[in-house]
């Protein structure tokens, strides 16, 4: 079996969470099969080997979790994008709408070198909000090398919109 049908095949899918009508694509299996994970990583890797990347930037929570091991693989240093109130020295923010409110997310701002490449890592693409947000708050102080992800739910149409921040966009599974 190629890696992708191993990845799907461990990826859960959970009817009505957190709300219903939603179907949650659950990773945390990957997270028991060590071997696994790391066919993945270099699979990851692999993706930006012709891009220039000079940090790797992960989405709380689950963004942290294949974004360090990514990070670690192309040697760069990883950068925690986290909720606002979480992190404890001078951040930076970005704030984005939600389906209902609106939500803020921050970076320490030594974190970021001036004009340095930023990957942004998140486990799952959905309608690329996240995304986006993350990508404009790297770039008050750098540039957005591309975006990589575990899952790419096409149907909901995210790249789309971070196609016009930066094209370079990778999933390992649609
Ligand atoms: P978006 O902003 O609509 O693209 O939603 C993406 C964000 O929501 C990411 O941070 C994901 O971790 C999370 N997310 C949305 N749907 C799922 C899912 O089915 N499984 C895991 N995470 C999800």
């Amino acid at each position: 079996k190629t890696l992708e049908e191993r990845v799907k095949s461990v990826i859960r899918d959970v009817q009505d969470f957190p709300k219903p009508g939603i179907l949650f694509k659950d990773i945390t299996p990957i997270l028991l099969h060590p071997s696994l994970l790391q066919e993945m990583i270099t699979a990851m890797a692999d993706q930006f080997k012709d891009v220039k990347v000079d940090a790797v930037a992960g989405i709380e929570s689950r963004g942290y979790l294949f974004g360090v091991l990514l990070a670690q693989k192309l040697q760069v240093p990883f950068i925690m994008i986290r909720k606002e109130g979480k992190l404890p020295a001078k951040t930076i923010k970005e704030s984005y709408d939600l389906e209902y409110g609106s939500a803020t997310i921050e970076v320490h701002e030594d974190a970021i070198a001036e004009g340095s490449h930023v990957l942004i890592h998140d486990d799952l693409l959905a309608t690329g909000g996240t995304a986006v947000a993350a990508a404009k708050l790297i770039q008050q102080k750098g540039n957005v090398a591309g975006f990589s992800f575990v899952i790419d739910l096409t149907f909901l149409e995210g790249s789309k919109k971070l196609k016009e921040i930066q094209p370079i966009i990778k999933s390992l599974i649609t």
